[in-house]
């Protein structure tokens, strides 16, 4: 693709696309239009070739259509110390809706600002000394905006509500403690989140119970927030959907059920339908997923919840306790997970680097201990921070799900550098563009495109933002529909996706010719945008 920068005195336009197909991410059918950029703003669709731009791009054969929304992801530090995250702008991503799962980095106090850097270091990867004292969701969003070149957008996490005010324990919210937790949800909403994101098989909220988790949704109820569910997987598919449907109904506020996927063959057709028959019927529900059936999460998922009771501060003194041990060695059997499809993909310190890529069967193999104490050793010298990728399980698995019309990209992934990570963090958008509509003929190119924009900007409220219209914001991508393909293995999970050929963020290039470009600047032009229902 050429781009050229214009002689002509007065320009017609900033940047000016010629030659390319629109897709513009409602689902419509494409069209062939020239798109004219002003300042951040498209303001004009049409036959312009004889107008002039400042920057042209010759998108000749190519698609041209809204930047990307990334609703479930864990890049809540990387977008506030990378300005440039190229894992995710390479595939055409202008948006992330961040702090999902319930846990991340704000609010956070005095108290509990240590805790969540420490839980999150294997997920999130902000270290101890880069916490500069911020404490409000608001606080932590302001050090963004300008700094990155993606837009942001945050959930409210449940669980740095719940520790504020209780701690990590497994206690009953009381009356006094409902009532600040719903202040500070308010103070969420006001501070311009989407709503409410739970994690529920994660610290101090897996203790929450449903009425707790009604209440705390009313809170967002006069704002029509939503709530944004990591269900409670641990209990299995069906009830854990049932419970999110039941606090919907109660709370009188819509749902989205995050990285939605069934374990086993069959699975995700019984939630679907059920969410086809019910659900939908009963309450205004969504859900996302990458488009690949193996998971990642941090090897601590595995423990029982106790350890992390005191605070995942102290929960590596907890671990040595012997009963917490012969519990996780109950919890292995029971699951029955097969360790030698499960890679280490990333550790804290360099002394165990070289484990990174190791099935843990080999890990424990090397180890020459049983299996939990082993696995409990590794915990203990990594301080707990520990990145798995379960390397198990079809891909075709999740079809279903893709192809459903609640269906929208949420990516779920975990950067580390250097790490052994799950390639969806740099290929699910490739990925959904080209072989599940070439290969696998899950969807037309219209359909994936609205699942990547539209369909995401619509559910969570992002305004004039990833639909290309005139007077919206000119967040754009241009792609090539013939060679559009992720490259990001298990073996190799840092590769560029092809064929995402130019990004813009709010009228800014922030991809050329397939490269991310390296922006050193004050002021970038990613935004802090807040929730605009409709
Ligand atoms: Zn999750």
């Amino acid at each position: 693709m050429n781009t050229n920068d214009s002689s002509s005195p007065n320009p017609d336009f900033d940047v000016l696309i010629q030659g390319g197909t629109v897709i513009d991410g409602t689902g419509s059918p494409r069209y062939r239009a020239d798109v004219g950029i002003k300042g951040d703003q498209v303001t004009a669709l049409g036959d312009l070739q004889n107008a002039t731009g400042s920057h042209t791009i010759d998108a000749q054969g190519k698609i041209v259509c809204p930047g990307f929304v990334d609703v479930h992801n864990h890049s809540d530090s990387w977008l506030l110390n990378t300005p440039n995250f190229i894992s995710k702008t390479s595939q055409g991503f202008t948006t992330e809706v961040i702090m999902a799962d319930g846990i991340s980095y704000a609010p956070v106090d005095r108290c509990t600002a240590q805790d969540w850097i420490h839980y999150l270091l294997s997920l999130d990867g902000l270290y101890p000394e880069e916490y500069t004292g911020w404490e409000s969701l608001e606080d932590y969003m302001n050090l963004i905006d300008g700094k990155n070149v993606q837009n942001v957008m945050t959930h409210i996490p449940y669980a740095n509500l719940r520790a504020m005010n209780c701690g990590f324990s497994r206690q009953r919210v009381d009356d006094f403690q409902m009532k600040q937790i719903c202040s500070e949800v308010h103070k969420g909403m006001e501070a311009g989140a989407v709503g409410i994101s739970t994690g529920l098989d994660y610290v101090a909220q897996c203790f929450s119970t449903t009425d707790e988790l009604v209440e705390a949704c009313q809170a967002m109820a006069e704002y029509d927030g939503l709530y944004v569910s990591h269900i409670r997987y641990k209990k299995t598919l069906m009830p854990a959907i049932k419970e999110l449907v039941e606090i919907g109904k109660r709370a009188g506020v819509k749902v989205h059920i995050s990285h939605m996927k069934g374990q086993h063959p069959g699975q995700a057709e019984e939630a679907l339908e059920y969410i086809d028959q019910i659900a939908r019927h009963e309450v205004d529900i969504s859900f996302d997923v990458y488009p690949y059936q193996p998971g990642s999460t941090m090897l601590h998922f595995l423990l029982p919840y106790e350890v992390f009771e005191d605070g995942p501060l102290k929960a590596v003194e907890k671990l040595k306790q012997p009963e917490m041990q012969q519990r996780f060695k109950y919890g292995l059997e029971n699951y029955l997970l097969d360790i030698s499809a499960i890679q280490i993909a990333w550790v804290l310190t360099e002394k165990n680097k070289h484990h990174q890529g190791k099935s843990l069967s080999q890990y424990v193999e090397e180890s020459g201990l049983p299996k939990e104490e082993a696995l409990i050793d590794l915990l203990i010298e990594e301080q707990m921070a520990v990145l798995l990728v379960f390397n198990m399980g079809d891909d075709r698995l999740v079809d279903p799900v893709l192809q459903h019309d609640l269906y929208m990209m949420g990516t779920d992934g975990i950067y580390m550098e250097g790490g052994m990570i799950h390639p969806r963090q740099f290929g699910s958008a490739a990925r959904l563009l080209g072989p599940c509509v070439r290969d696998h003929k899950l969807f037309s190119l219209e359909d994936a495109v609205y699942k990547l924009s539209g369909a995401a900007a619509q559910r969570f409220g992002l305004g004039k933002r990833s639909q290309l219209k005139e007077g919206f914001f000119a967040d754009v991508v241009v792609f090539d529909p013939e060679t559009v393909q992720d490259n990001a293995t298990y073996d190799n999970p840092q590769q560029f996706s092809s064929g995402i050929e130019y990004v813009l963020s709010n009228g800014v290039p922030i991809v050329h010719n397939n490269q991310p470009l390296d922006i050193n600047s004050e002021k970038l032009p990613g935004r802090y945008v807040r929730y605009q229902p409709r």
